[in-house]
């Protein structure tokens, strides 16, 4: 199912699914950390340590996913924030009435910035090849990684960006279905877990940056019920459930604050009206995971075709 025809599900099925806890995930009230022992900290009580945040994503709207944390990081704790997009969405679709001048790429990077600036996030936005619509031309996950090597260096250009920024925290995709199943997501989750991994490691030297150990990664599920029921939902285990209803401002909640900055996303329109449609439903918590980037394998060259889109 692609992210269209799954938000489209979404509210047509939407009188049923307005109560909260349906992402299926509430019932893990206990933090736990990625071993699976509890986290006595929970991650809100984190963020309210100061902690600072990455979160690294594969298209300019990416962060309707995991915004609600991010909202709460930044504008509720006012704790610094950083953003990198892999890609500049010129595959996607252009919904301005005027047209996308001089291209679709330029005017995502612009909106993308915008965002950047209502979450008062630095951004780093890269310029790797976005794989064009429809999903079925998609080429295979790891084929996209080989694409983006051509390019350049993405595990470095992550790295640098974790060096830079010193980030507590980072969150990306899951690395498996990334949310939607775009590969891209996978994609990026696997070369930012992965620089997790290689930011700690003081022999690998980047542009003269110390190494940084990020002290929590976390991969966002996406346990919407529609997916479960379809069996395309991300893996488990989920180790943390945030409360998207906590504010990120006085009387503006963390899922509206992400709501209401995905207006900003004009050239997505069609998807972003319906992801303030199912708001109530869909993004009322975050299922998360916390990972071990020095002990799990997230090898963003795994031969691998899920194909989805978001
Ligand atoms: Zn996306």
């Amino acid at each position: 199912m692609d992210r269209r025809t799954f938000l489209k599900s979404a509210v047509v099925a939407g009188a049923a699914v307005t109560l909260p806890g349906m992402l299926g995930a509430a019932c893990n009230s206990t933090a736990r950390r990625a071993d699976g022992t509890p986290e006595p900290m929970p991650v809100d009580a984190f963020l309210a340590q100061g902690a600072r945040v990455l979160w690294v994503a594969a298209h300019p709207d990416d962060e309707c996913f995991g915004g609600v944390l991010l909202a709460r990081a930044s504008i509720h704790y006012r704790n610094p924030l950083a953003m990198v997009v892999m890609t500049r969405g010129d595959g996607g679709e252009c919904c301005l009435p005027e047209g996308c001048h001089p291209d679709v790429a330029t005017v995502r990077m612009g909106e993308m910035a915008k965002v950047a600036q209502r979450y008062r996030a630095d951004l780093t936005h890269l310029r790797y090849w976005n794989a064009p619509l429809p999903v079925e031309s998609f080429p295979k996950r790891h084929e996209i990684y080989a694409k983006w090597q051509g390019q350049g260096d993405p595990i470095g250009d992550v790295v640098t960006a974790i060096r830079r920024h010193k980030p507590d925290l980072l969150l990306t995709f899951d690395p498996n279905r990334g949310g939607t199943g775009h590969p891209e997501h996978q994609l990026t989750s696997r070369i930012a877990t992965t620089a997790a991994k290689i930011a700690a490691d003081a022999a690998v030297l980047t542009g003269g940056l110390p190494a940084h150990s990020v002290e929590r990664t976390y991969h966002l599920k996406n346990r919407f019920w529609i997916y479960r029921m379809l069996g395309a939902a991300d893996p488990g285990p989920i180790t943390e459930v945030f409360d998207a209803g906590l504010p990120a401002a006085p009387g503006v909640s963390c899922a509206d604050f992400m709501a209401d900055a995905t207006r900003l996303h004009r050239t997505q329109d069609n998807d972003m009206a319906m992801v303030r449609r199912i708001q109530s439903a869909a993004f009322t918590e975050l299922a998360m995971q916390r990972v071990d980037p020095f002990t799990g394998t997230f090898d963003p060259a795994e031969p691998k075709d899920i194909k989805g889109m978001g």
